[in-house]
């Protein structure tokens, strides 16, 4: 309240004092349906691995007399308590990156992106070798003005080899590409990028990891030769629990949060991300951060 006496008064000496508040409601109902439909989805989410955990314990104790029964079940419960403990595992990531107080908290210190870029990939070095896949890495810088090697872009200017153009630096040259970012958070990213190009590709194929530094920016950029994404899901991937295909993504054990993290991420740091892909050919994900 104003107090009285601050000059809002008429010429019969009273106070009148007009309080004309608007609001924007629509922003406030739409974050409210936005969070029913996410704890919507949660509970789905852990409801599913958990009735199937329950149902499956129950068949075990009903076959106790049949060894492979049992271990065909028990089997079959751990791979389910792993999509749990891989769903609370992400909702507490996601969690962290959107949580403001954490966000503030967390630190903005120059970061050496190929040393990221690596540590991302050497933990997802196991599910690329169970499925033969071999991640090949680049790092190259731009600045020089120099653009070769565009062969593998296609017509799109896009580039399904892995490789990106530029001069490739060497190993020294690697500390000079930084971007300002949470190191811990900026390799998650990465990582989740790392593990859906494993997860929608076919065994014996190659993924690609490459950090360019042009001028004003450094761009990650992971390339597989996996199953795609059609068109119009390609806007939509980025949305908490989106999946083109859900039992395909539930049997590969995601679980539709990976996108929405690694956006957020990118977005923190100031950065954008964007997708090219085609459908059998492959898909393209790239994070353009700015440089330090
Ligand atoms: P998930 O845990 O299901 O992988 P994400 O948020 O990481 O969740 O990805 C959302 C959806 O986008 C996936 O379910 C999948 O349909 C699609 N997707 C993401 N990355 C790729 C990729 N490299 N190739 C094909 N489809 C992908």
């Amino acid at each position: 309240g104003v107090p009285a006496g601050d000059g809002i008064a008429d010429k019969g000496g009273r106070n009148e004092l007009y309080v004309i508040m608007i609001e924007d409601v629509s922003d406030r109902r739409h974050f409210e349906s936005m969070r029913r439909d996410f704890v919507t989805n949660v509970s789905h989410e852990l409801k599913t691995p958990a009735g199937a955990i329950s149902l499956l314990a129950e068949t075990i104790s009903d076959a106790a007399g049949d060894p492979d029964a049992v271990k065909y079940f028990s089997g079959r419960i751990s791979k389910e308590s792993a999509r749990l403990t891989e769903l609370v595992q992400k909702l507490i990531e996601l969690q962290k990156v959107q949580d403001d107080d954490v966000a503030a908290a967390q630190s903005n210190e120059p970061v050496c992106v190929p040393q990221i870029v690596r540590e991302a990939v050497s933990e997802n070095e196991v599910q690329a070798s169970a499925k033969h896949i071999e991640i090949r890495m680049f790092f190259g810088d731009d600045t020089v003005g120099v653009v070769a090697g565009a062969e593998g872009a296609d017509d799109d200017g896009h580039d399904h080899s892995g490789a990106t153009p530029g001069r490739q630096v060497d190993v020294n040259d690697e500390d000079a590409i930084v971007v300002r970012a949470d190191a811990e958070n900026l390799k998650t990213a990465v990582k989740n990028l790392v593990e859906n190009a494993i997860h929608y590709s076919p065994e014996g194929t190659h993924v690609g990891v490459s950090v360019k530094r042009t001028n004003g920016s450094v761009q990650i950029r992971v390339v597989d030769q996996g199953i795609g994404i059609p068109a119009e899901a390609q806007s939509r991937i980025f949305e908490r629990f989106y999946r083109v295909d859900p039992a395909r993504s539930r049997a590969t054990g995601g679980t539709g949060l990976g996108l929405s993290i690694t956006k957020h991420i990118v977005q923190e740091a100031g950065g954008t991300i964007s997708v090219w892909s085609r459908p059998n050919e492959g898909s393209t994900f790239t994070i353009e951060l700015p440089r330090a």
